[in-house]
């Protein structure tokens, strides 16, 4: 997928390949400028983007592939949240040192998605105190997953709808209950940026970005993320969550669809 990026030099748009790390090197292709693109987005808010552009192109077996990849980087940034708020709690000001530990746990499960779910759930557990409940096949529709993904079944668009739905609302309502919580892993993300920027020859130009999505609105950035130890104590109502708790409930295809009205036409600058 690609984004439209504008050369900082001659103010014309360049096509640029999101790339896995979220740091694009660009050199344009109408001044020959050299410049830097870090896009503030997480991989799951990637990957979910795509799975809505696909579906709105008409793609929609294509799409649930992108919907259960997100759902699955979502757990990982659920767990990376919880992990450095833990430290955090903890009275840790070493980042770099808690960002380390995680690195090297998660090796131990990051080519076995069945493993990441187990963390998922104690992460949950500890954090909330409460039984995972979202975490049963039938919830995560894992059974229309595997049949899309693994046996080539041809889903139906309301089927993928539904999926789509369902992703989104568990996203949704983990990201409410995680709330300043997640900031944590924002950070991380910057510390990656920062590396990378102190690294980047002179003459080449910074450029951050920030991207519409379809959980901008759930995005917290700055809120309060410069410091380790942001409070948002474990059991306690998430700031981010209250508007949704007090609107009249919308089940989860309607809050999928409203957020396909209001945010999916935002999405139109990416190409494939
Ligand atoms: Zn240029």
């Amino acid at each position: 997928m690609r984004f439209p990026a504008v050369c900082p030099q001659c103010q014309r748009e360049v096509q640029v390949e999101f790339a896995d790390s979220a740091v694009h090197d660009v050199t344009c292709p109408h001044c020959s400028t050299r410049f830097c693109v870090f896009v503030r987005k997480q991989k799951f808010e990637v990957l979910f983007d795509l799975g809505t552009r696909a579906l709105m192109d008409g793609y929609a077996r294509e799409a649930v592939a992108s919907f259960a990849a997100a759902l699955e980087r979502f757990f990982e940034f659920y767990v990376r949240s919880f992990a450095f708020e833990r430290a955090a709690l903890a009275g840790q000001t070493d980042f770099d040192g808690a960002a380390d530990i995680l690195e090297s746990t998660w090796r131990h499960v990051s080519s076995q998605s069945e493993r990441q779910v187990g963390m998922m759930a104690l992460a949950y557990l500890l954090r909330e105190g409460r039984e995972p409940d979202f975490l049963t096949a039938k919830a995560l529709g894992a059974d229309f997953r595997n049949r899309v993904i693994h046996r080539g079944y041809l889903p139906r668009r309301e089927e993928v709808d539904a999926y789509a739905a369902r992703v989104f609302a568990l996203i949704d309502r983990l990201l409410g209950e995680l709330g300043t919580g997640a900031a944590h892993a924002e950070l991380a993300q910057e510390r990656q940026f920062a590396a990378h920027l102190a690294a980047l020859p002179d003459g080449v130009t910074a450029v951050f970005e920030e991207h519409p999505g379809m959980f901008r609105a759930r995005r917290f950035a700055g809120a309060g993320g410069e410091k380790l130890g942001v409070k948002n104590l474990p059991g306690q109502p998430a700031r981010a969550s209250a508007p949704t708790k007090a609107t009249a409930p919308m089940n989860d295809a309607q809050a999928f669809q409203k957020a396909l009205k209001e945010r999916g036409p935002l999405l139109k600058g990416l190409r494939k």
